[in-house]
């Protein structure tokens, strides 16, 4: 197994509450098997710098210690790579890619797309949200003709602390597009106190948004679960949910109607599902998330997302179409502003050597 870090542009900077991004820096893994299969994964990983280190972690720690495991001791396998793993939610995403790659590999020698090994396509489609660059509000419905013109019916507002611009946003899209466009906000931790955060929700309420994510700090969950009980509007928690065990305390706390799930945070595609099967058990929706990613990681996004029994909210499930680049070539099906099953065996993607190898990052 190695890890190689590489760097793509996006197709235009994107501005959230996070900063300004111009380009994701992340890692493909690509796992070997004794007869010849090749399985891939992505550590995706958004916060900058994070990227490179992680692949030397894989290369160092993380490769030496699977070695020798047979390709379908998939418990063992991810066993010795949590135990190798140091400490931290960040290393979640190389254990991701290990993941995303052991699946990658099953599903090749089995002829199989990996949602198979998961228990098959749930849905015959997955509705998807395209998110909106923090703007004016005129840019913000300029940027949302373009995604309504090629076919996408959700956006997602990202907000700043400026929340007289974000429900201004909101309005002015509801005034163009009326219910022809659905409209998720996330606020991404943007308010310090419940009562602060639910001034702004009760502004958002009579748009009839989709959903409104992380408004305040991941551990504020009963600040959530306050927010949850004064609003209509539909809580969803994101920075909240990292792994399945992030996901047990805010169900457990009543914080969050809906978990927004990455597979990159949660340790892999099968922990997701695990949240997945949480949440449905409890009533909590759910949705995918992105970081985004590129093609690896949002055809492991696509296999997990068909595999949920329940997926019933627009989710990012399409990281590749913010990326002007790829390392990989990706058989994705988008259209209509949904994505549809695939239906190649493993995760149906496979390396581009050429672009690999300019894309790579040499240190
Ligand atoms: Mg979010």
């Amino acid at each position: 197994m190695r890890a190689i870090p590489y760097r793509v542009p996006l197709r235009s900077t994107m501005n959230s509450a996070l900063g300004a991004m111009s380009q994701s820096e992340y890692g493909l893994v690509r796992l070997e098997t004794d007869d010849g299969l090749e399985g891939l994964g992505e550590i995706s990983l958004i916060w900058h710098g994070d990227g490179a280190s992680l692949c030397d972690l894989v290369n160092e720690v993380v490769g030496p210690a699977v070695v020798g495991f047979d390709l379908f001791d998939y418990s063992r396998i991810m066993a010795a790579v949590h135990a190798s793993l140091k400490f931290g939610r960040h290393s979640l995403t190389a254990a991701a890619a290990v993941d995303m790659a052991v699946l990658d590999a099953q599903g090749k020698y089995l002829g199989q797309p990996v949602m198979n090994l998961l228990g098959g396509a749930a849905a015959d489609r997955i509705l998807l949200t395209m998110s909106l660059s923090i703007a004016s509000p005129e840019e913000a419905v300029a940027e949302a003709h373009r995604y309504r013109e090629s076919g996408f019916r959700v956006v997602k507002v990202k907000a700043g602390r400026d929340h007289d611009r974000t429900v201004a946003t909101v309005k002015a899209l509801n005034a163009e597009f009326g219910s022809d466009l659905g409209v998720r906000v996330d606020l991404n931790m943007a308010c310090v106190t419940a009562k602060e955060a639910l001034g702004t929700i009760r502004r958002l309420e009579e748009f009839g948004v989709l959903s409104v994510e992380q408004p305040l700090a991941p551990d504020d969950l009963a600040g959530l679960a306050f927010l949850r009980q004064h609003t209509v509007l539909p809580i969803m928690v994101d920075e909240s949910v990292w792994g399945p065990v992030d996901a047990r305390e805010v169900i457990l706390a009543g914080a969050a109607d809906i978990i927004n799930i990455y597979v990159a945070e949660s340790g892999g595609i099968r922990p997701a599902k695990l949240i997945a099967d949480l949440a449905e058990l409890n009533h909590i929706g759910v949705a995918i998330g992105s970081m985004p990613e590129t093609g690896v990681g949002t055809a492991a996004a696509a296999h997990l997302g068909f595999s949920m029994p329940k997926l019933e909210h627009p989710s990012d499930v399409a990281g590749v179409l913010y990326h002007a680049d790829d390392v990989v070539v990706s058989n994705l099906v988008f259209d209509g502003g949904y994505i549809y099953p695939p239906t190649a065996p493993g995760l149906g993607v496979a390396i581009d050597e050429e672009k690999l190898s300019a894309f790579a990052i040499r240190r």
